[in-house]
């Protein structure tokens, strides 16, 4: 048996191509089409790359897409009154605030500072809770997010499966596991201070490594048939490294998103899914 591979690039594209069609269908009916905000600031390299890409799916899709590039120097007070201006404009639909922010910058008093009702990634502690309550989600964080429309997608029945998340952030572990929670999978998180990972993880009928450690999941933590998703990613060597061993694990599992091209491209199509979506909620509140 080998695993089949899943094709993020391509899952990724179907979701970009619905959307086009939902952005046509709600200019049709003469709404603007939603838009997007960004908040660049600093001189990292990887978000700016980052910041390319969502803008070119974000105009692909047909989603506004506006850049704020604050100077590297700004204080918490200026971004946070960029972020309060733009979080008051009627014609943005969804704010997101590139991390990490310079060393200077409060972040956490930067992001607070956009609204539930425009937080295109998710990570809003109002949004979260609602999450953790178990409400359908609106929006959720996009690669957690991005997992869940991989498994849905694939065929794969999440109710009543067993599920281990390794990995417990605030942007990938713990939101995944409250969207697999909320799904019907009977959920395990696991960390850096869990004794016998491996056994765990071979409880898994989905596992997902969201860890930042090349290749530490070999065939000793797959259930065989398992759907393995990787989200580590890593740059080694000058390739970007998953946090699985695919080598090791393909013979065992049934299926596993390979890195690059696996959970990577979906993250960026969650984002556009969420922007129209709360573009969606504020032209039904308008009508009201
Ligand atoms: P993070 O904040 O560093 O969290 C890593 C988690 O892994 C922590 O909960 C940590 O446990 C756990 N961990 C570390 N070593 C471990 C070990 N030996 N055994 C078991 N658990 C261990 O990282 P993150 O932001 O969640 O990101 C995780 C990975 O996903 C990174 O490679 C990141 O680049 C990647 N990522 C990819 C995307 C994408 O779009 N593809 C998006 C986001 C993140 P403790 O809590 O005990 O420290």
């Amino acid at each position: 048996m080998s695993a089949q591979i899943v094709d993020g690039k391509a899952v990724a594209a179907e979701i970009r191509a619905e959307l086009a069609e939902e952005v046509a269908r709600m200019t049709a009916d003469g709404d603007a089409p939603p838009s997007l905000a960004v908040v660049l600031c600093g001189d990292d390299p990887g978000s700016a790359l980052y910041v390319r890409n969502k803008g070119r799916a974000a105009e692909r899709a047909g989603v506004r897409f506006a850049l704020h590039r604050p100077p590297a120097e700004s204080t918490t007070g200026e971004l946070v009154d960029l972020v309060r201006s733009l979080d008051a404009d009627d014609d943005v639909d969804g704010i997101l605030v590139q991390l990490p922010l310079p060393r200077q910058v409060d972040a956490a008093a930067v992001t607070e500072c956009v609204s539930p009702g425009k937080d295109a990634d998710g990570f809003h502690p109002y949004n979260f809770g609602r999450l953790a309550e178990g409400h359908p989600a609106e929006v959720a964080p996009c690669t957690p997010m991005g997992c869940m429309e991989l498994l849905r997608r694939s065929g794969v029945e999440v109710r009543g499966s067993r599920a281990v998340v390794i990995g417990r952030s605030t942007i990938v572990g713990r939101p995944l596991a409250l969207l697999l929670t909320n799904a019907d999978a009977t959920v395990t998180i696991c960390h850096s201070r869990t004794r016998d990972l491996a056994a765990t993880c071979r409880e898994a009928d989905i596992l997902v490594a969201a860890v930042g450690r090349p290749h530490m999941v070999d065939a000793s933590y797959v259930k065989p048939g398992a759907f393995v998703i990787d989200v580590g990613t890593t740059p080694q060597d000058g390739v970007v490294a998953g946090d699985v061993d695919r080598a090791s694990v393909e013979p065992v599992a049934g299926w596993l998103t390979p890195v690059p091209g696996g959970v990577g491209p979906m993250t960026i199509a969650m984002l556009l899914r969420n922007t129209v979506a709360l573009a969606r909620a504020r032209r039904r509140l308008a009508r009201v």
